[in-house]
């Protein structure tokens, strides 16, 4: 076992950002190729926003990714592994005021009975830093924030990604780390869970460059290992602007409502803020866990790009087995309201076959495919007028409906032999005849192969569509 242990720690705010996932995806292959542990490890100190559905939206979301978590306590079923749930910052409060206390004990912070209004008046002087033994026995049971000693000197990072930061520490004020109601500040309460979890490495979004200055100096302060830092850049919107929660395609889990396949969105999310520096652009997850590396992570914003999780999501379409695909899409037609249980399994991966290539995403099936399922409601107006309003196009599909009778066997093969002996006969372009079948057999002027189709569809079918048609 590796000494490399990372964890993702995310608030709870009703869905997983696309940002998060990235972060916990980084976080997850840099722990995976090095056979380091993976951490999940809920920040819900904000107890308010805090509620199980919130941990279910990101467990889920990590699950839909097939990130997996390594440990945890018993917690029940979240995400992927039911055994094991996440950690949990809440119930860890004791914790941090213990750790808290131990640096009151050390002198390395102290006890700061400021009120509200003082601080809104004065803002933060170093009174109660200076105070005597006697000063503070003397406030008896007033309330107190307990506040850190910020040393003297000088903090300096060298971030994985950003480079050396330096910072003067007289620039950061005695910062709170214990409300006055008992409640641990984040800054305390993320460092001790990181210490005692004996984090190597904190990869995070750069939001949280200027809080890692704090976060070094209580590392030393409470004794414990300091991490390595690799702060991430932002994922921004197409346009440039921070990606906020209500930016389409934010809400992780929104792609797979849209058809998406959790291959390419991983795909997709490896590369914002990364590449492997060539032109490689697919991968599977196993093949990022080899390529990713974190060095290679660039400083400047990651900007979304919606063409591009297209491009890649039907590139991952046509890498899935035909039974893969097949079972995905028949998910998607139940969920439309199809029933396909009547189909054989043969059949259905037949269907989804003459189908790949003319699906960006798994939900395309439902408008490529209803009129399997379900009689052609309606006519493509444009198509109609195209198709069967010229002088001899009745005459065409009563041709056509001959040459569809004498079709034996009812196969792909067959069926293209017979139109284009005919259209040869006639000396037309095989379009006459191909056009006006597909609207009177599906509807619509664009689909799947025509004689694909109609192979699936049957003979008795194709024939009673030409009739109504
Ligand atoms: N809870 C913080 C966030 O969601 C993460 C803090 C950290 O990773 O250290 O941004």
């Amino acid at each position: 076992m590796s000494n490399v242990r990372v964890r993702i720690a995310p608030s709870p705010t009703g869905f997983l950002h696309i940002g998060t996932a990235r972060t916990a995806l980084f976080n997850w292959l840099f722990a995976r190729q090095h056979g380091g542990a993976f951490i999940l490890r809920i920040e819900d100190t904000d107890t308010q926003r805090s509620t199980d559905e919130f941990d279910h939206a990101i467990g889920d979301g990590l699950a839909w990714l097939g990130i997996d978590w390594d440990e945890g306590p018993d917690f029940a079923g979240v995400g992927a592994k039911g055994e094991f749930g996440p950690y949990r910052q809440s119930l860890r409060a004791d914790i941090h005021r213990g750790e808290a206390q131990r640096l009151l004990d050390e002198g390395k912070a102290y006890k700061c009975f400021a009120s509200r209004e003082e601080l809104d008046a004065l803002g933060h002087n170093r009174k109660w830093r200076d105070a005597t033994p006697e000063q503070v026995e003397a406030m008896g049971e007033a309330p107190y924030a307990i506040r850190f000693k910020v040393p003297e000197g000088v903090t300096v990072i060298d971030d994985l990604i950003q480079g050396t930061v330096r910072i003067e520490n007289k620039e950061i004020d005695d910062f709170v780390i214990v409300k006055p109601n008992g409640d641990p500040i984040f800054h305390l309460a993320v460092v001790v869970d990181d210490g005692l979890m004996k984090i190597s490495h904190v990869i995070r979004g750069d939001d949280h460059l200027s809080n890692t200055p704090r976060h070094v100096m209580l590392f030393e302060a409470l004794g414990y290992a300091v991490p390595q830092f690799a702060h991430l850049p932002m994922v921004l919107t197409e346009g440039g602007k921070k990606m906020s929660k209500r930016d389409h395609g934010a809400n992780l889990l929104d792609w797979r409502t849209e058809g998406y396949l959790p291959e390419a969105v991983l795909n997709y999310i490896a590369f914002l803020g990364w590449n492997p520096g060539d032109d490689r652009e697919l991968f599977t997850r196993d093949e990022l866990v080899e390529a990713f590396r974190l060095e290679r992570v660039n400083k400047s914003g990651a900007r979304f790009g919606l063409k591009r999780i297209q491009f890649l999501n039907g590139q991952h379409i046509r890498r899935l087995s035909a039974e893969d695909l097949r079972a995905r899409l028949v998910a998607v037609l139940e969920e439309a309201g199809f029933d396909t249980s009547s189909k054989s399994e043969a059949w259905l991966t037949q269907l989804a076959e003459i189908c790949r290539e003319k699906i960006p995403t798994l939900n395309d099936i439902v408008r490529q495919a209803d009129f399997f399922f379900v009689e052609p409601a309606e006519y493509e107006e444009k198509a109609v007028k195209k198709q069967w309003e010229k002088d001899d196009a009745l005459e065409r599909m009563r041709l056509i409906r001959e040459t569809m009778e004498s079709v034996d066997p009812w196969t792909h093969d067959a069926l293209k032999a017979a139109y284009e002996a005919v259209a040869g006969a006639r000396e037309m372009g095989l379009g006459k005849l191909v056009h006006p079948t597909r609207l009177a057999l599906t509807g619509k002027s664009v689909g799947p192969g025509l004689f694909e189709l109609a192979e699936l569809l049957g003979k008795e079918t194709c024939l009673a569509r030409m009739d109504r048609g």
